[in-house]
């Protein structure tokens, strides 16, 4: 993956002028790049529309580019950028900015002032930009200032995941859980809008994979678990109950075989669809989100396409992104807190400790008991995100929380889960989300924040809702009359 950086001009200047222009833009994009989590490729000084319209359709059919960021250095006669903008179909970043942080007072004459113009330069192309209706993010500021830099961070990992989910596929085993509303959804309208291909395997097709994988390979991996996790005495070998570790091993295994062999990086399970499966996938479905995959419970495709692009977004960030469900509350006065969870599969990048491995019945899905991972989630400001499908569109909802330690251990629950305080408080919190119809199946991600959120809904023109320390339910139900108009007429007819 890899960022392009676009200088703009003109020819008017001339040749001395242009190459100062040149020089100067690489430093910037330079010092920027170092600050990036992606490449940042230079590309040529643009001054005349022909280029700019080439450089734009490059970009559209390059696979490998997320995204453009722009600034024009000098003054570039915004017309010549109608035609490339109106064609670009990338996520775009203006970069309003300049090659120098101070102005040279005793120095400053014609020459410099003619050289160093994107405080008018920048407000021509902003004004193009807007009167095309072109989505992008204005970044004002130098790119020395860590602020400016980690803005464009923040927006280049936005466009990571844009780009992965344009290109997702995802593996249904079976359908919805029956009658749920909220985990539904229109699927062609989301390959359009999102890119991602949902569809739908027969369970059995993974019971096939799961009952093929090899014994010495599963051995492997159960010695992987016995070495990452803490180990129940019952499962461990020799233990009573190893069998069943054997078996999610190989759960596992037939998973990672069907996944891998589709090009899939996200899938869902459903419990009333188990097939021929022995367990409900636990341990295996925390493992692969570990590793990246996207996941949802009761063949819930939304989270699980959310999940996979939180995922990509927060590569190599520290923190954590898991399934998450608002399971239950503490609800006394002043200290309200969220015990979120699932059945079993929540990831364990959200842990604060080594995860212990455990088994315990389930009564829900009529299978053997399931192995699962148990622990708590790390402490720490983080987000919840939740996608609903509103009939004519998508809406994201999203929650600025603080991960709490639980106030008491919790030895009778055996699941992993995650304690939190939303903001600006549980009240607000919920009454602002249940009123927007978001889901209770979410991503908790305490990787990145809604910023990244708010980059990645603009680049898909999809509506993002923020529920944070400054929201009050009196705004935040005018924000939804206001939206459900502006989405509605945004979209046109
Ligand atoms: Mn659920």
């Amino acid at each position: 993956m890899k960022l392009w950086f676009l200088t703009g001009s003109q020819g008017l200047y001339g040749e001395d002028t242009l190459r100062q222009v040149a020089e100067q833009s690489r430093r910037i994009a330079e010092q920027l790049g170092e600050a990036l989590p992606f490449e940042l490729e230079w590309r040529p000084v643009l001054t005349d529309a022909a280029a700019i319209r080439r450089v734009c359709l490059e970009a559209n059919g390059d696979d490998d580019c997320i995204g453009l960021i722009a600034w024009m250095h000098t003054f570039s006669p915004a017309k010549m950028w109608i035609a490339g903008l109106d064609a670009l179909r990338k996520p775009l970043l203006h970069l309003h900015t300049q090659a120098n942080v101070e102005l040279p007072w005793s120095s400053i004459d014609m020459d410099f002032m003619n050289l160093n113009q994107a405080a008018h330069g920048d407000r021509e192309f902003g004004y193009i930009q807007t009167r095309l209706g072109v989505p992008r993010k204005t970044v004002a500021g130098h790119v020395s200032d860590p602020a400016v830099a980690a803005r464009i961070a923040t927006w280049a990992r936005a466009a990571a995941g844009r780009a992965e989910v344009g290109s997702l596929r995802l593996a249904r085993f079976g359908d919805n859980m029956r009658d749920v509303a909220v985990t539904e959804g229109d699927k062609v309208e989301a390959q359009l809008r999102f890119g991602v291909s949902v569809n739908t395997y027969g369970v059995n097709e993974l019971v096939e994979a799961v009952d093929a994988a090899a014994d010495a390979d599963v051995s492997a991996l159960v010695k992987e678990y016995e070495d990452l996790y803490r180990m129940a005495p019952e499962l461990r070998a020799g233990g009573e109950r190893h069998e069943s570790l054997r078996y999610a091993a190989r759960i596992e295994l037939g998973l990672r075989h069907f996944l891998e062999g589709g090009g899939f990086k996200a899938f869902t399970t459903n419990f009333e669809d188990l097939g021929g499966l022995r367990q409900l996938p636990g341990l295996a479905v925390q493992r692969l989100m570990a590793e990246g995959y996207g996941f949802g419970g009761e063949g819930d495709w939304k989270t699980s396409v959310l999940l996979r692009t939180l995922k990509v977004m927060s590569a190599g960030l520290p923190g954590g992104t898991s399934f998450m469900e608002d399971y239950t509350y503490h609800l006394t006065p002043g200290e309200e807190l969220i015990l979120g969870a699932h059945m079993l599969e929540v990831c364990p990048t959200v842990a604060a400790d080594t995860p212990s491995c455990e088994i315990h019945p389930l009564s829900i899905g009529g299978r053997e008991d399931p192995v699962r991972l148990v622990f708590d989630a790390a402490p720490g400001p983080a987000v919840v995100v939740g996608l609903s499908d509103m009939g004519e569109r998508f809406r994201l909802v999203a929650n600025e929380i603080d991960v709490v330690a639980p106030p008491e251990p919790l030895p009778a629950l055996p699941v992993a889960r995650a304690v939190w305080r939303p903001r600006p408080d549980l009240r607000t919190s919920a009454e602002s989300w249940i009123t927007a119809g978001a889901p209770h199946h979410t991503v908790l991600s305490s990787a990145v924040g809604s910023e990244e959120l708010t980059d990645f809904a603009d680049m898909l023109g999809v509506e993002l809702l923020v529920i944070d320390e400054a929201t009050t339910s009196r705004q935040f139900t005018k924000e939804l009359r206001w939206n459900q108009a502006y989405y509605r007429l945004a979209q046109g007819f």
